[in-house]
């Protein structure tokens, strides 16, 4: 059978000039990958049936965004019973948290998750009070360990994720491996709790345990985004978004890894979805003195990209970020610089994997800009 498949999406866009938010039903065909939509309040066709460049399946999911003709599009919920039937269970949603034990460990773990075939659409490192874990765990508020596990999860910073996938849930869990460490080292071996977790408390990672609990937990963590404050410092530190493209690519988990090896610290990390403006915003400095300003800008917007506070080298932070990261241009790096982080990631000029802040006056700046406003 070869029945075109048709999803059907309602859509949101925040129009800036007429400041309200519009409604549209969007439907998408994925045998020839184009997009049709409809104004509802208006009850017209907004867009003609027609092919969306850099969109594609995988973008389509409740609470992803999507860019169709420079409009940044929120799909807030499923327009029809066959989408939803079809997509929520090949679409669903886990809450993965990295324990304080792991957190050192992140850009492993994290690329262990693209490997394993998952998608990151939420992410933000967060340090939980006692009050926090005590809440997130209230089922275990009668177990022995709960004290502990309470004083555990508020000894230092976590990483909350949402990830995504088929039967994410079980899927996660699988990759996570059994409560206790030592019992996953010699069941799960390749697990994460194997590799990264040090007992039956301290095992590096949390997991849903059932749809429904996942549903609640990446609520707790990603619906109230005002109570969750960021752990960034703002002081002897740089500024490193991993791009849209190299993220796609399923190299966040590698380049986190890089940084860390090089001796730099991570003290604050948060996903983020830019909308033009924001873009446009963030790389105001380049705008008439780079060539490149306008596919800077899509690149930024394109997807999902991660944003860090890069420190721990002190006042050199910046300076000696900036020398890791390399030459703008990858082919450029891959020959004067080949041990720089876009000599080894970067695909072209624009997809150059990374950005980071050029001047070290500008760095508190654009870690404000990310943790500071667009975090708040
Ligand atoms: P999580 O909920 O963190 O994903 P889990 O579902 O494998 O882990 P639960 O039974 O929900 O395990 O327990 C929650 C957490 O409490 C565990 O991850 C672990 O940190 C801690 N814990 C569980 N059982 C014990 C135990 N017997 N002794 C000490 N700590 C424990
Ligand atoms: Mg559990």
């Amino acid at each position: 059978m070869s029945l075109p498949e048709r999803y059907a999406f309602i859509a949101e866009w925040y129009d800036q000039n007429a400041a309200i938010m519009r409604s549209y039903q969007l439907l998408y065909y994925a045998s020839d990958n184009t997009v049709e939509m409809y104004d509802i309040k208006n009850r017209r066709i907004f867009l003609k049936r027609s092919k969306v460049e850099n969109l594609c399946f995988e973008d389509l999911f409740i609470g992803g965004t999507i860019n169709v003709h420079s409009r940044q599009l929120n799909l807030v919920e499923y327009a029809d019973e066959f989408t939803k039937k079809q997509l929520s269970s090949k679409k669903e949603k886990t809450l993965a948290m990295i324990k304080p034990d792991a957190v050192a460990k992140f850009g492993a773990i994290i690329d262990m998750i693209y490997r394993g075939g998952f998608l990151i659409v939420n992410a933000k490192m967060t340090k939980l009070s006692r009050k926090d874990a005590e809440e997130f765990y209230q089922e275990h508020v009668q177990r022995p360990f709960f004290d502990n596990l309470v004083r555990f999860m508020a000894s230092g910073p976590s990483i909350a994720m949402e990830l995504m996938s088929n039967s994410a849930v079980t899927e996660w869990r699988r990759l996570l491996g059994p409560t206790d460490s030592s019992m996953a080292r010699s069941e799960a071996p390749n697990s994460v709790r194997a590799k990264f977790g040090t007992d039956q408390t301290r095992n590096a990672c949390h997991g849903s345990d059932a749809v429904a609990t996942g549903q609640r937990e990446t609520s707790f963590f990603f619906a109230a985004p005002g109570r969750w404050k960021n752990t960034a410092k703002f002081s002897e530190s740089s500024c490193c978004v991993i791009k849209p493209s190299a993220v796609l690519e399923g190299n966040a988990g590698q380049i986190m890894m890089a940084i860390k090896e090089a001796g730099f610290e991570v003290s604050a990390l948060q996903m983020f979805h830019l909308e033009k403006a924001n873009a446009e915003e963030f790389f105001e400095v380049y705008k008439g003195v780079v060539a490149e300003f306008t596919e800077m800008v899509q690149e930024l917007c394109s997807g999902p990209c991660f944003a860090l506070e890069i420190t721990g080298k002190g006042p050199n932070t910046a300076n000696d970020f900036r020398e890791f990261v390399g030459p703008a241009d990858p082919e450029i790096a891959r020959t004067l610089r080949p041990n720089t982080l876009r000599a080894k990631f970067g695909l072209n000029k624009i997809k150059n994997a990374i950005h980071c802040t050029d001047l070290p006056e500008d760095c508190q700046l654009e870690v404000e800009y990310f943790f500071r406003i667009l975090a708040e």
